[in-house]
This record gives C-alpha cells, sequence and structure tokens, in this order.
C-alpha cells in the first residue's frame, strides 16, 4: 500500500533551487534513506514532507497519514537538557497530538513503547541523568508516541558512539516491521545500510530505488 507519493517537488531560496524535480513513492513498511552532502537539501526535503515549508511546485501526498501523525526526530537533540521532565513524560508527552492537553495520556500504548525500546526500566529517571545513547533512544520512543505509522528521523545517530550507534539501528529494524521509516543519514558505511530504499541529493549521484542498485552503481563508478 502507497504511504506517500512525491511529485516534482522543486524548492528556491531565492534565485538559488535548494532542490529540483524530486520523485519518489513509499509503501508501507518501507525504510527510506535520504543521502546527499551537506547543504544538498536533506532537512529542508524532511521540512516539505512535514508541511512546515511549501514547496514552489510540486505535491507530496500522504496516504492515510495526516502530517499530525507523523513522529518526527529533529537533528541534534541529543545534548539538548529539554526540562526537569521523566523518561515517562517526555515519551507521554509525544501522545499529546492525539489526545489533547486535558485527556489522560493512552497508557497501555506508552507502556508498550517503553517496553519496546527497552526503557521500561529507566521510566522514572530523569532524562538529565541518561547517556546519549539512552536518551537518543527516548527521544525515538516520544516520536514513536506521536506516530501512526510513519517515523521521520533527521540524522539519529550522529551524537552516538559505534555501540549506541549498533544498538539504536537494531531497534529501527525492528520497528520498522510496523512502522514506516524516512531517515536521513551520513552513516553510508555499507554494513549498515539499513533501509531497503534510498533517495540521494547529490547532484553529482542523483538517485531513488533500491539500496542494492544504488550500491552497485556507486561501485561502478
Ligand atoms: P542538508 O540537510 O542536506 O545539509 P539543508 O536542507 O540544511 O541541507 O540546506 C540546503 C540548502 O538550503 C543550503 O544551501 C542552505 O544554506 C539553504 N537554506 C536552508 N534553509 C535556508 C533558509 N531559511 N534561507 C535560505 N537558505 C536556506
Amino acid at each position: 500500500m502507497t504511504v506517500l507519493k512525491v511529485t516534482n517537488l522543486s524548492l528556491k531560496h531565492g534565485q538559488h533551487y535548494v532542490f529540483q524535480n524530486i520523485n519518489f513513492e513509499l509503501n508501507q513498511n518501507d525504510f527510506l534513506c535520504i543521502v546527499g552532502p551537506n547543504g544538498s537539501g536533506k532537512t529542508t526535503l524532511l521540512k516539505c514532507l512535514l508541511g512546515e515549508i511549501k514547496p514552489n511546485t510540486g505535491k507530496v501526498i500522504f496516504d492515510n497519514h495526516q502530517s499530525q501523525h507523523i513522529g518526527y526526530l529533529p537533528q541534534s537533540q541529543v545534548n539538548n537538557p529539554i526540562f526537569p521532565a521523566s523518561v515517562y513524560e517526555i515519551v507521554a508527552s509525544g501522545t499529546l497530538n492525539q489526545i489533547g492537553l486535558f485527556a489522560p495520556y493512552p497508557k497501555q500504548k506508552i507502556a508498550s513503547i517503553l517496553k519496546t525500546l527497552h526503557i521500561d526500566d529507566f521510566a522514572k529517571r530523569q532524562y538529565n541523568t541518561l547517556s546519549g545513547g539512552q536518551r537518543q533512544r527516548v527521544l525515538l520512543a516520544r516520536a514513536l508516541a506521536a506516530s501512526e505509522g510513519l517515523l521521520i528521523l533527521d540524522e539519529p545517530s550522529n551524537n552516538l558512539d559505534y555501540s549506541s550507534r549498533q544498538d539504536f539501528y537494531a531497534t529501527l529494524k525492528k520497528l520498522n516491521k510496523t512502522t514506516t521509516i524516512i531517515m536521513v543519514t551520513h552513516d553510508l558505511d555499507h554494513k549498515n545500510l539499513l533501509g531497503n530504499k534510498i533517495l540521494s541529493l547529490d547532484p553529482k549521484h542523483a538517485f531513488f530505488g533500491d539500496t542494492n542498485e544504488y550500491v552497485r552503481r556507486i561501485h561502478a563508478h
């Protein structure tokens, strides 16, 4: 089932195109990695998908999703102290878009997310006392709490050490069984090529398609 269809998407800042004529389509349970050098428009594209920036041309059409039901994990939040709050409170805050300010938290949904991401053991701890890897899992959990089947992640492994990164990727693989994922990444280590699809915004290697085909083309260069 199609989840998202992007057609002829172009965006300009002033006279300069950030990107031009982007086309791609995602199905349920696809895992798309968006790659490209710094400044190639990856974050700007995510903001277009989220409806925060209006493109100059083209369309972003979600099937079955409203943009408020997308779980979004922006760049470099790990070291942000946020505010004095427990892990539980942070994850629960992700559900506010669905339930409104004064309704009770959906306890079962939150409990299941805490368990899936292995953060239930420290649900009562203050966020500020956690390690970088633990913090990132909490922020992922909050995004998951906000989502109904679609996660958008902007360089989520940036501030993580090697082992936390492997751990985080294993969690994403697990989540991908029930969730469509779009992730901007610089991590092109082939062992870590997670997704089944790649969108490259690199002007020299523009590409959208299967990850295996992308790897073949890169090796052929
Ligand atoms: P990436 O995520 O691939 O590093 P960005 O999407 O952050 O790239 O930026 C793409 C280009 O758009 C860059 O050249 C950047 O300087 C430019 N840009 C981003 N936001 C703005 C803005 N608000 N006004 C003008 N130029 C911008």
